[in-house]
């Protein structure tokens, strides 16, 4: 993806909010590292704060501890997409490709698993290092519920993958599945014990208190341009410029917005709702259990415990915004349908409402890979989650670190056999193509 001669690179556009997340909400107000308001030196600069950047950052502080790094994140820590999601960095693909599951799947699945493990062994380290707690970081393992007869046959379908993979799980028959959620909706589950679940705006917020000095943070930072100087690069934000040697791009879909991966990455937006805390005698089954749906476009459930009363996240409704921003009125539509979909599944909860609603912004590629790798001579793109950044952007980030120090590694060797994001084709095709395969998916999921 080399783009000649070109030296300057400018953000023509920056990352807005998509709501208050009810992660955010439900912690005590974090107080941000100042701003960049000088002229400084570092040997890398990191754009972006979320899964990526924060994990670029630990590994490079890993692998070098004196490497001068700056990180820059356009808003405050926590309050991104990384701190917004349902907080489950999983460990596992949550299909296998091809029916048959032939050879070069097999191989796909143990690359990913790879990736997928890397990323989780980076954040257990973080947590064991610095005592996070299960509220934070829990390697409870993650249920598959299906609400279907399709979804059903799919989660037989994965279980006889994942056994002929080696994979430890356990299929659960619909009164196993209630036992757990309290919920009679459920008609089956799969539990494999390998995913952590995380407060996700307290992982983030904890994975940039832990940063090492010489790291350094600042938030409240966008940077609006970066452009060839000297051997490196010179970086502008609003009050102050970095001279690095080496740039890792962790912005994700808004890599875009600096001119890179044009027509190669999907901006798509996934929403969620938190309820009011309720009495836990109100809801049968664990205080504890995260649950992804059997279908890949249905819905993400999770019951928090959150010592006093509980609350349930329901996670919902994807829509294709390739201006990487939402509306209010986008919120407050997803927000009905996890009305709904929140009724369906607990009745015995009926007046329970919620409480926070919103949205966060995710970088899909046609063909399913990062977008990742030397974009430019010492720029070094970690985007493109594909929709599960808490272990894809984590790993991405690791082996951006590890690529910008020429460490090799397993993890350097999967992201080399990975084919670059495929062109989309020109608008309004994209747009017209996105959001009808949006609709016809969001149908076929039905009531999962
Ligand atoms: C409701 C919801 C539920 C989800 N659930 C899950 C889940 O359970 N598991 C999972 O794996 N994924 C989930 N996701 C997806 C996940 O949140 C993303 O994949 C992840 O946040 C991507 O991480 P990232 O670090 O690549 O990018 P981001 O988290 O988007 O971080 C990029 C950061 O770059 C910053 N930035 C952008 N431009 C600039 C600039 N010019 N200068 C400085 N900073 C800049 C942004 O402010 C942002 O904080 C979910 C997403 C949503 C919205």
């Amino acid at each position: 993806m080399s783009r000649g001669a070109k030296n300057v690179f400018v953000a023509s556009r920056l990352p807005k909010r998509a709501g208050v997340s009810g992660w955010v909400a439900t912690l005590p107000p974090r107080r941000p590292r100042p701003a960049l308001s000088e002229a400084i030196l570092a040997d890398v600069a990191i754009i972006g704060g979320g899964f990526a950047g924060l994990s670029a950052a630990h590994r490079l502080s890993q692998l070098d501890p004196t490497l001068r790094v700056a990180l820059f994140e356009a808003g405050i820590v926590g309050e991104g997409p990384a701190g917004a999601n349902s907080g489950f960095i999983i460990d596992l693909p949550h299909e296998v490709s091809s029916d048959d599951f032939s050879g070069e799947s097999e191989g796909k699945f143990r690359d990913s698993v790879l990736l997928q493990r890397s990323a989780i062994a980076l954040a257990s380290q973080l947590a064991s290092e610095n005592g996070w707690g299960e509220a934070l970081f829990d390697p409870c393992g993650r249920y598959s519920i299906a609400m279907s007869e399709e979804g059903d046959r799919h989660l037989e379908a994965y279980s006889q993958q994942l056994s002929k993979m080696g994979e430890a799980h356990r299929l659960l028959k619909g009164k196993e599945i209630e036992a757990v959620t309290g919920s009679k909706a459920f008609t089956s589950g799969l539990f494999s014990p390998g995913t952590v679940i995380i407060q996700p705006a307290a992982y983030v917020r904890s994975a940039a208190e832990c940063l090492k000095a010489p790291v350094r943070l600042y938030e409240r930072t966008p940077v609006l341009s970066f452009e060839r100087s000297g051997d490196g690069w010179l970086l502008k934000t609003p009050h102050g410029s970095v001279q690095a040697a080496k740039i890792i791009l962790a912005n994700n879909g808004h890599a875009e917005s600096f001119g890179f991966f044009r027509r190669r990455l999907l901006h798509v937006f996934t929403y969620a709702s938190m309820t009011e805390e309720f009495d836990p005698a109100r809801l049968g089954g664990d205080r504890k259990w995260a649950a992804t749906p059997a279908l890949p476009m249905g819905t993400t459930v999770r019951r928090i415990n959150t010592g006093g009363g509980d609350r349930i996240l329901i996670r919902s409704r994807y829509s294709y915004n390739p201006g990487i921003e939402i509306t209010d009125a986008a919120i407050r539509s997803a927000g009905g349908l996890h009305d709904r979909k929140f009724a369906h599944r607990f009745p015995a909860l009926a007046g329970v409402g919620m409480q926070y609603r919103w949205g966060g912004a995710m970088a899909l590629t046609h063909n399913h890979v990062p977008a990742f790798g030397e974009i430019e001579r010492g720029v070094f793109a970690a985007c493109g989650c594909n929709g599960l950044g808490a272990s894809n952007s984590t790993a991405a980030g690791m082996a951006a670190a590890e690529r910008v120090l020429g460490h090799q590694s397993e993890l350097v060797g999967v992201y080399s056999r990975l084919a670059a994001p495929v062109l989309l084709p020109p608008q309004p095709l994209t747009t017209i193509g996105a959001k009808i395969h949006l609709a016809w998916r969001e149908w076929r999921a039905g009531t999962e």
